[in-house]
This record gives structure tokens, sequence and C-alpha cells, in this order.
């Protein structure tokens, strides 16, 4: 079983190489950006309740995101394992994964802390939102989600360093090269 975590700045390249990992290894990705999008495009109670938080580029309350961690990885589908892109984005999302984990008897691989500079992650969310279109990809959401990446999400740089499974990889160069660097890392 095969269970990671990817960590990062936004625009990192975090869910590209989430889905080169779901092929590799035959594992399921689980992005909370994704699930909350969905939920905003389908106007469900978890969509409305997240819309505001995503559209200023801040953080959903952790109480909501914990719980659709809790309720997907349950899913029959992680049985061989799963890529969390995008979750935990706080020391305290961290602490109730240990706990999930630990209680259901789930082990951590790795977490992979992507490294790209302020300046490469602007460029590429930029060019993201003209491929893309999503709301949040605009330059002032994406320069507080740059900050709030810093302020809430880069503690657990440290906090998963002293687990002794934190292995840090720089995201810059291409699909490729990036993904190459991973498989190194994860399989010596
Ligand atoms: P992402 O696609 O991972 O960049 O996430 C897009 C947006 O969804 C973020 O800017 C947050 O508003 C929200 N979001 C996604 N994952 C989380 C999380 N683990 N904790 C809180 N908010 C999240």
């Amino acid at each position: 079983m095969t269970n990671l975590i990817l960590i990062g700045p936004p625009g990192a390249g975090k869910g590209t190489q989430a889905q080169i990992l779901c092929e590799r290894y035959g594992i399921v990705q689980i992005s909370t950006g994704d699930i909350l999008r969905q939920a905003v495009k389908d106007q469900t109670e978890l969509g409305k309740k997240a819309k505001e938080y995503m559209d200023a580029g801040d953080l959903v309350p952790d109480a909501v995101v914990i719980g659709i961690i809790e309720d997907r990885i349950a899913e029959p589908d992680c049985k061989n394992g799963f890529i969390l892109d995008g979750f935990p984005r706080t020391v305290e999302q961290a602490e109730a994964l240990d706990s999930i984990l630990k209680e259901k008897n789930l082990p951590l691989k790795a977490v992979i802390n992507f490294e790209v500079p302020d300046e490469e992650l602007v460029k590429r969310l930029l060019g993201r939102a003209e491929k893309e279109g999503r709301a949040d990809d605009n330059i002032d959401t994406i320069k507080n989600r740059i900050k709030v990446f810093k302020e809430k999400t880069a503690p657990l740089i440290q906090y998963y360093e002293r687990t002794g499974i934190l292995k840090n990889i720089s995201g810059v160069g291409t699909v490729e090269e990036i993904s190459e660097r991973v498989r190194e890392t994860l399989e010596s």
C-alpha cells in the first residue's frame, strides 16, 4: 500500500505529479481543491460553505476539509493507496490526519515537498488562468494564496521533518524531469 502526501505552494505542480504517480503506482489522487471546486459547481451545501473562502484565496475551515478526507479515504478505491494533493494545509489538519491514519492503521510512505520560487509560481498560475479559467487564478488571489501557504502550510514542512518521511524536491524543470526526481526519491 502506497500512501503519499504532496505539499507545495499553489502552482508547484502537485496535481500534475499526482496524476503521474497514480498511474505509476495504481493508486488514487485525492485533491481537496478538486472536490471543493466540484461542490461549488454543483451548488451543494459544501460548495456554498466553501465558495467565499476559495474566491478570496483563503483556506476553507479545517473541520470542513478534515471531514471530506476522512470520508474519502474510507472509500474502497483507496485500498491500494492514495495521494493527498492539497491536504493537509495546516498543522491542525496534519494532526487530524495523523489520528485518522492511526485509527485505520494506514502507513504514510512519504511526504513530498515541491520547492518552487515565488516568481515562477505567479508566472505559472497566470498562465493557467488563461488556459483553464479557474476563478482563483487572478493576480490578487494568487498573491494571497502564496501568502497563506507561507503562513499556514509551510510550518508542515517542519512538522513532517520530525517524522523522518519528508522529501524535499525541486519543482523547477519539465514535468518529466520532476517526475523522475520523484521516482528516484521514492524508489531509492
Ligand atoms: P487547490 O486546488 O489545492 O489549490 O485549492 C483551491 C482552494 O481550495 C484553496 O485556495 C482553498 O480555498 C481550498 N482548499 C483546498 N484544499 C484545502 C485544504 N486542505 N484546506 C483548506 N482549504 C483548502
